[in-house]
């Protein structure tokens, strides 16, 4: 029998690092490591989908809830070929962290199905979504599980999710999923909610480290929902947006890009390709490019050992989940280079979230003036929690947001006690 070669790089394994090392600097007794360590719920489903040729294939999707001590679980469904159960996995455990650093209700989960959905037409992708809303059905619900968007996923799939559960309830349930359209009681500023938390912790950590925001140059990976309202954002009070690149790839221009004119482009030709006024570069190599601020906004694993000598940024802002690995962290961490962790500076999408589940199980709106408001002031007082923990402990961003967030969740589940 062939003995299975451990993947490069395992994303649950970064994440129970992150945790191992926070639970050393708590001093958790081992009860409650091995208790935290653990997804509390994994769920596998294999599922058929007929596609519009008649052909039937066979998906994978996941739903894994990590703790919810807290509160229900609460993260998104992610839409991608390279899904894992261990990918989930980590993004469930960083998801129970997110929402107690920035002190939300809510314990973690993460949901997946590994397909290429450009490779779907959009009928066969609401079939693959009902069906995958179907299988997880049991463990989802407004009290215990409540699902969001992710890569690849928007407010469409998130409308066919609550509808196929409404449809099995009889009446509708639209608190059982956020990043709604406003139709069926989505939230205002839902869609820019990521970005706009990604700002504002930029402008803090900005602040806090004595850097100038504006006209601070700064390189976004991925160019997505949250890469390009953090690009819109961060445009608009002044950075200088150097380069900018997508899943196709990069585009530099140290002058700054007209990041308005960059989304227009994008929308009519679907990728920053050929934008004019700037020149093409290599995906990978345009994190590297002198700049202030780096921003991933795409996936996990991007900054690694072998790039982090080189990036030449002097502040990394996680917009994406787990894009920099422990060995990178540790080789920014030595070269002076600020890391604002994922667990933070992305946790806006997830407030507005809970802004929104509020809304729902109340029927009753708020202005997006409100909810703009409420995210800021959560945002910021947040980072300011974490920067107060960083000069207490004298520890990187990451740890110092880890001990914050560990510490709560330990809390809770010690207070709730061992059932039965
Ligand atoms: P999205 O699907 O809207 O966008 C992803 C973007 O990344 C696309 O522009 C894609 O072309 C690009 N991309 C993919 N692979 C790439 C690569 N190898 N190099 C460069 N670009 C690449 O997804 P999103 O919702 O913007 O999510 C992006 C990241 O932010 C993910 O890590 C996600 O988990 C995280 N996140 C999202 C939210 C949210 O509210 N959407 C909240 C918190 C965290």
């Amino acid at each position: 029998m062939a003995i299975k070669q451990p993947k490069a790089l395992n994303p649950f394994a970064e994440a129970v690092a992150q945790f191992d090392a926070a639970a050393d600097r708590l001093n958790l007794s081992q009860e409650l490591r091995a208790i935290l360590r653990a997804p509390k719920r994994e769920l596998t489903v294999n599922f058929p989908v007929r596609m519009d040729d008649g052909r039937v294939e066979m998906y994978t999707g996941y739903r894994v809830q990590h703790n919810i001590n807290r509160g229900p679980a609460k993260g998104g469904i992610r839409f991608d070929a390279n899904v894992s159960l261990d990918e989930v996995r980590a993004l469930a455990m960083w998801m129970t962290w997110k929402c107690a650093v920035v002190n939300i209700p809510f314990g973690g989960a993460k949901g997946g199905v590994i397909v290429d959905p450009r490779k779907l037409s959009r009928t066969e992708l609401e079939r693959l979504t009902r069906r995958y809303a179907t299988e997880i059905a049991g463990v989802i619900g407004p009290e215990s599980d409540i699902p969001a968007p992710d890569v690849n996923t928007n407010p469409q799939v998130m409308a066919w999710i609550m509808d196929t559960y409404s449809m099995h309830r009889g009446y509708s349930v639209p608190a059982v999923v956020t990043g709604k359209p406003l139709s069926i009681g989505g939230s205002e500023g839902r869609m820019e909610a990521t970005g706009r938390g990604v700002s504002v912790v930029a402008r803090e950590a900005c602040k806090a480290l004595g850097m100038e925001l504006k006209g601070a140059r700064v390189i976004i990976q991925g160019f997505g929902n949250v890469g390009s309202i953090t690009a819109k954002l961060l445009h608009e009070a002044g950075c200088r947006i150097v380069a900018l690149s997508d899943v196709y790839g990069a585009i530099h221009n140290p002058d700054g890009i007209d990041v308005p004119v960059a989304l227009r482009y994008v929308q009519e030709h679907g990728a920053l390709n050929g934008l004019p006024g700037a020149e093409p570069v290599d995906g990978k190599a345009a994190l590297e490019l002198p700049c202030d601020i780096l921003i991933p906004a795409a996936l996990e694993g991007q900054l690694t050992h072998l790039n982090a000598p080189r990036i030449q940024a002097k502040l990394v802002v996680e917009a994406a989940n787990g894009p920099t690995t422990t060995e990178a962290d540790a080789i920014l961490h030595e070269r002076g280079i600020h890391v604002v962790p994922d667990i933070l500076a992305n946790a806006g999408g997830v407030t507005v979230s809970y802004f929104e589940w509020v809304q729902d199980l109340q029927h009753f709106f708020w202005a997006e003036d409100e909810i703009n408001q409420r995210l800021e002031h959560i945002m910021t007082r947040s980072f300011a929690a974490v920067q107060a923990k960083r000069e207490e402990q004298n520890c990187d961003y990451r740890m110092a947001a880890y001990l914050l967030a560990v510490a709560r969740v330990a809390e809770a589940t010690q207070v709730r006690g061992i059932y039965p």
